[in-house]
């Protein structure tokens, strides 16, 4: 059972990955920006909540997120391991993770953070073309990023769970040095 966490800025590439290891390992690839897109899409009370914080790259408050998350791996689908992509996103965010996996007896085994210099993560974000990739979003979301989900990244080198992954080279380099990681 694989209960992966994938860390790493806006644009490093974690969505891409995520999605082809969680079709590799036959496990729910679990993305919060998704799952909010999707909620906006459909103007769900969550969407309509959520909207104004994903438009201007802000975080969306964690009364937002935590019930989210908690339904989305409590689901029989999650049962058979999982891979985190886009949560947690913050300390607070991180510490009721862990909370919540000893409750359900399923810590995490490993927290991958993809590391992608700033320069290569703005052409990457500008190339794709979402809706909140505008350059001042942008900037906002790699602001919010060093400010707020950085300090993520000593939550788990604490704990000893942390795997630094170079994001910066071709698509596959990067699937199979995240395999190797995650097998050994
Ligand atoms: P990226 O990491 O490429 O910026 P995501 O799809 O992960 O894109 O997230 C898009 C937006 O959704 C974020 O800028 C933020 O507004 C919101 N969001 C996603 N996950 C969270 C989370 N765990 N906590 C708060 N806000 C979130």
């Amino acid at each position: 059972m694989k209960k992966l966490i994938f860390l790493g800025p806006p644009g490093a590439g974690k969505g891409t990955q995520a999605e082809i290891l969680a079709d590799f390992y036959q496990i729910p690839h679990i993305s919060t920006g998704d799952m909010l897109r999707q909620a906006i899409a459909q103007k769900t009370p969550l969407g309509q909540k959520a909207q104004m914080y994903v438009e201007k790259g802000e975080l969306v408050p964690d009364d937002l997120i935590l019930d989210l998350i908690k339904e989305r791996l409590n689901r029989p689908d999650s049962q058979k391991g999982w891979i985190l992509d886009g949560f947690p996103r913050n300390v607070s965010q991180a510490s009721f993770l862990e909370d919540l996996l000893n409750q359900l007896d399923r810590a995490a085994d490993r927290v991958i953070n993809l590391e992608v210099p700033d320069r290569v993560l703005i052409e990457r974000m500008l190339g794709r073309g979402r809706k909140d990739d505008n350059e001042e979003t942008i900037s906002r979301r790699l602001e919010i990023y060093r400010e707020r989900t950085a300090p993520v990244i000593d939550f788990y080198r604490k704990r000893n769970m942390l795997e630094p992954i170079n994001g910066n080279l071709s698509l596959e380099e990067v699937t199979a040095s995240l395999k190797a990681a995650i097998e050994n």
